[in-house]
């Protein structure tokens, strides 16, 4: 029997802790616990047992053990292990985002006036003239426990962070009453707010943030500035709660009497009856069938409601395309995959848009669960399209499970709970849907396999697509990437035989890829003789794509009016307050009245910061302001003006913001009752919608002249993604593409949709350079609300670096100021590691964390970002 036990916990730190294993406790590995943490309870996860206690070791035991048996496989675990290990992340935090069980625990936050928060709260009754503020300068006496190294309260979450926690202090904009908390002044109303807290938790014991909130009308960030002070500390419970979603119905007790009933109930009685004697409650209400009535049936004995498990559906567009069997080309991919089920191998489906890869992907499934093997597809963030869930709906029905970020915590934890218990062998979903705990594994399916948000920007940043390799390894199982314009490093593993290539070289129904005009947008400038949005080429085209009655898609690859807003008078850009980085215009929209009032607004993209738009330059007071490029709302205003009689839609993150809005754009799109849709890099995302013949693309190569190495990889997919849009139908389609650079490779091999072509150069410029693929690449960021301190930490580190390079080949670039300098009132700078050897990078990442360690850096102010994507 185990005495102790290693717990990883979801804190940023690089290792597990261990626990007393208390009288009639058995947690097994890879089972949840909750356990004591400072004056947290967090849940963690059992990583190892252990008969003897490590040296120096102060006890202290689990709290509960919250699973009989392990919740994760060995497999998994190893998984787990693999990914904290390779993205130098801390494997609690992996767990973590392995575990989507948040709904199954109730945390209750609590908090209590600390010895500090009394003296203050004795000074302040004392001496009350003079003030409460004044006493908070003599204060400064820590409390007797000294903070973890590395680890601010700010920090503390756990696997199940979803009430009044820190997320939400983080959201919360500073508010006005907290204006001036830097230079230690408070408003005379925090003040007065604050002594309310410390009263009202004067008696000693702990209360509910909710209560206490109530009482005092705190908000959360000065509950948070209060605990930094250390007048007040913050306690967490943690307690098991049902998940389930359930579902009422209204049963129909069958009945030979004949009773009178009103004409109400008698609906009710033959709704209930045309449909097999029963219906979900909720499906009454939509009936417009009044509950009042329902009980009253029920109190007559002639209904009864039953509550069930709420069944899963996952909806989507109804199939509309008449069935048809796989090609000559598909039916070989199908062939090569589903007879490498069975052990690992890894397979690149480079297939163009168009090709028919949805249909091999699902029959592949199709085999591995006629085997008994479970799937995992993999797609982008936005990437389940309507049309692909509808698919799977029809085909595997109840047996398919969905891992979103869109979904409840409750759905989200019943999903993974059906998955788990096997009842759900086809898995679809997003980027942590590849640590789903499918039981025989066989497949693993990643849609469009070069998109960035398989990328996870947060901590563990893990890349999905990867991970789905290793995955793969470690249950022996296939896995395919497929995509029209394959990631280069899965080329490059093709070329070199780590991935066995299928090709499908041809549109289904030998239909033609779009023809690509190029438009040279220094050109039109000079002929036109002014500086129009939309070329005449591309309005010309549009025109008779409508004239037609045919639809068109055009890029517009950045959302709101206008990128910047500068002044004439001395030059000064509008730049947010909190970042380095310009405010974009946002015009009203006209449907929504309180913005209208509030005019226009300007907004960070970065942090969200909102303000009005000014009529006057915050620097120099000039009254000439100006509006600099155009984004997704400002293309929709030039469309409306010029095609007043075109059906227009818009399709961005300010108009969709959930599911429902995609699939409400989608379905009116394929209804034709929109004709036009301008859009940002959502429109390119694998819709296959077949009367979109016309495909503009506005402005999507502004990056290429931007100093990131993956700039051209980027416009290259996107323009071949979004070209691959037109003339998926019956009649063939065309593009036209505005540029600023007609000359570039990425450009010109994206207009002859000739992938080859663009991998060649680009890997030939990539082993030059030793960027990824050959070579592997970190970026270091670190990070500071003092600049200063940012820039030494960096100047430290990078130091410690490259004095360490006797351990071989890894070259520092920097550091320097990061491109945006600055977010959200952190000032960031960064540095570039470069090695030709995953290993060598790995431990020089690993001795720059310790180094980190001993020079006090807290771990949180540095970003290690493997394989990084953004560089900015
Ligand atoms: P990709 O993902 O490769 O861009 P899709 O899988 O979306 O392509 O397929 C494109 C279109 O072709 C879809 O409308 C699909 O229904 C249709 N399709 C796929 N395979 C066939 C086939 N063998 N015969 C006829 N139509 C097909
Ligand atoms: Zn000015
Ligand atoms: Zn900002």
């Amino acid at each position: 029997m185990p005495s102790y036990c290693e717990v990883a916990l979801p804190v940023p730190l690089d290792h597990t802790f261990t626990y007393g294993v208390g009288q009639g406790q058995s947690p097994q590995c890879g089972a949840r616990v909750i356990v004591p943490f400072r004056n947290e309870k967090l849940i963690g996860v059992v990583t190892a047992l252990a008969a003897k206690a490590p040296p120096d070791f102060e006890v202290r035991y689990l709290e509960a053990v919250l699973d009989e048996e392990p919740l994760l496989s060995a497999h998994l675990l190893e998984l787990g292990e693999w990914a904290a290990q390779y993205y130098l992340a801390p494997l609690g935090e992996v767990l973590r985002t392995m575990l989507p069980l948040a709904a199954e625990v109730r945390r209750t936050v609590y908090y209590r006036i600390t010895d500090l928060g009394r003296d203050v709260l004795a000074t302040a009754m004392e001496g009350d003239a003079g003030g409460f503020g004044s006493c908070a300068k003599k204060t400064n006496a820590g409390p007797s426990t000294r903070p973890l190294r590395g680890l601010a309260q700010d920090d503390m979450q756990s696997f199940t962070d979803q009430d009044d926690s820190i997320e939400k202090i983080r959201d919360e904009r500073p508010r006005n009453i907290l204006a001036g908390r830097r230079k230690g002044k408070l408003s005379r109303e925090a003040q007065d707010m604050e002594r309310r807290v410390l009263e009202r938790l004067g008696s000693g014991e702990p209360v509910k943030v909710s209560t206490l909130r109530t009482a005092t009308a705190a908000p959360l960030p000065l509950l948070a500035a209060m605990l930094r002070k250390k007048w007040i500390a913050r306690e967490t419970a943690a307690a098991e709660r049902d998940a389930r979603r359930m579902e009422r119905f209204a049963v129909l007790i069958p009945d030979t009497r004949l009773p009178s009933l009103t004409e109400k109930q008698q609906a009710i009685l033959a709704e209930l009856a045309a449909c097999d004697g029963e219906l979900p409650l909720a499906e009454l209400r939509r009936r417009d069938l009044p509950s009042s009535t329902l009980q009253t049936l029920v109190r007559r004995e002639l209904v009864r409601i039953e509550e069930r498990p709420e069944l899963f559906r996952l909806g989507g567009l109804p199939p509309t395309a008449a069935p048809f069997s796989l090609n000559a080309a598909q039916t070989d991919a199908l062939t090569a995959v589903t007879s490498a089920l069975g052990a690992f191998r890894p397979f690149l489906l480079y297939g163009i848009t168009g090709s028919g890869k949805t249909a091999v992907y699902l029959a592949a499934m199709q085999k591995a669960l006629d085997r008994g093997l479970s799937s995992i597809l993999l797609v982008p963030e936005i990437g389940l399209t309507p049309q692909t869930a509808g698919l799977l709906d029809a085909a595997f029905g109840q047996k398919v499970a969905l891992l979103h970020s869109a979904l409840t915590p409750e759905e989200r934890s019943e999903q993974w709970r059906r998955i788990r218990r096997g009842e759900a062998p086809i898995i679809v979903g997003t980027r942590s849907a590849i640590f789903a705990p499918a039981p025989n594994l066989g497949l693993i399916l990643v849609y469009e396999e070069h998109d960035q948000s398989y990328k996870q920007e947060e901590t563990p940043r893990y890349n999905a697509r990867d991970v789905a390799v290793m995955r793969a390894k470690l249950a022996g199982a296939v896995v395919v990437m497929g995509s029209a314009t394959p990631s280069l490093e899965s080329w490059h593993n093709a070329e070199r035989g780590k991935y066995t290539c299928i090709e499908l070289r041809d549109r289904v129904m030998n239909r033609p890829l779009p023809e690509v005009e190029l438009v040279d947008m220094r050109r039109e400038f000079q002929e036109a003789g002014k500086d129009e949005l939309f070329s005449r080429a591309l309005i010309a085209q549009t025109k008779a794509a409508l004239e037609r009655g045919e639809q068109a898609l055009i890029l517009l690859n950045r959302r709101g009016y206008s990128f910047a807003v500068m002044c004439r008078a001395c030059g000064e850009k509008l730049d947010c307050q909190n970042c380095a980085i310009a405010l974009t215009h946002h015009k009203a929209a006209s449907e929504d009245l309180a913005e209208v009032r509030a005019g226009q607004r300007l907004e960070c993209h970065y942090c969200g910061y909102r303000r009005t738009v000014p009529t006057r330059c915050p620097k120099c007071d000039s009254e000439h302001l100006f509006y600099l490029g155009a984004g997704s709302q400002q293309g929709e205003e030039r469309l409306q003006e010029i095609f007043p009689g075109a059906r227009i839609g818009r399709m961005d993150r300010d108009t969709v913001r959930g599911r429902g809005d995609l699939e409400r754009l989608l379905a009116r799109l394929h209804l034709g009752e929109i004709n036009l849709l301008v859009g940002t890099q959502m429109i390119a995302k694998g819709h296959d919608i077949h009367s979109v013949t016309l495909v503009g693309v506005v402005g999507c190569d502004h990056s290429l002249s931007m100093p990131d190495f993956r700039a051209a990889e980027r416009v290259f997919q996107l323009m071949t993604q979004v070209s691959g849009r037109a003339g998926r139908g019956e009649l063939p389609g065309r593009v036209v593409v505005q540029t600023y650079y007609p000359d570039h490779y990425a450009i010109l091999a994206a207009t002859t949709h000739d992938y080859k072509a663009f991998a060649e150069r680009e890997l030939k410029y990539r082993r030059w350079m030793h960027y990824p693929p050959f070579g592997v690449l970190a970026n270091v960021l670190v990070q500071s609300q003092k600049m200063e301190e940012a820039a030494g930490w960096a100047a430290l580190l990078a130091k410690s670096l490259v004095q360490n390079q006797n351990s071989g080949g890894v070259r520092v670039l920097g550091p320097c100021t990061a491109p945006i300098a600055r977010i959200k009132n952190v000032y960031r700078f960064h540095m570039i590691l470069k090695s030709a050897s995953r290993k060598a990078l790995n431990a020089a990442l690993r001795g720059m964390l310790a180094k980190a360690d001993e020079a006090g850096i807290p771990r949180r102010n540095l970003i290690v970002d493997v394989d990084a994507l953004r560089l900015m």
